[in-house]
């Protein structure tokens, strides 16, 4: 499958990671956009959100889990920081393997553009 982040997760494109296991691998953001800027993705390919099935809930979980311990590891948890699922065109999603942007360091907007 041509997929940007399954070649990053096959280690044929490399990447910045900051987290890895069985389930998640999450690395810094080529073109960051805050101080902190990682993406969260899960190992198995699934394309956006609308391709969640019920059996992938454990899996958002633990990207949701992941990203608020990467969060607290880099010293943004209690000030606070964002995270974004872009899905389809009209919210700019580019790479179409799920993954959530967290994003901190500094103080965010909102709403987003
Ligand atoms: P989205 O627009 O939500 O699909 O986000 C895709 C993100 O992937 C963008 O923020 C890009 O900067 C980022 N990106 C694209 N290629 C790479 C790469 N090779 N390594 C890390 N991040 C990437
Ligand atoms: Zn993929």
């Amino acid at each position: 499958m041509d997929c940007l982040f399954c070649k990053v997760i096959d280690r044929k494109i490399p990447a910045s990671i900051v987290y890895e296991d069985d389930h998640v691998l999450a690395f810094n953001d080529i073109n960051p956009q805050a101080p902190t800027h990682v993406l969260v993705v899960p190992k198995r390919h699934i394309a956006t959100l609308n391709d969640l099935e019920p059996g992938d809930d454990p899996t958002v979980g633990e990207l949701v889990r992941r990203a608020a311990a990467i969060a607290k590891e880099r010293g943004i948890w209690a000030g606070g920081f964002r995270t974004v699922f872009n899905t389809n065109s009209d919210a700019g999603q580019t790479v179409f393997h799920i993954h959530l942007h967290l994003l901190g360091g500094r103080s965010l907007k909102w709403p987003p553009g």
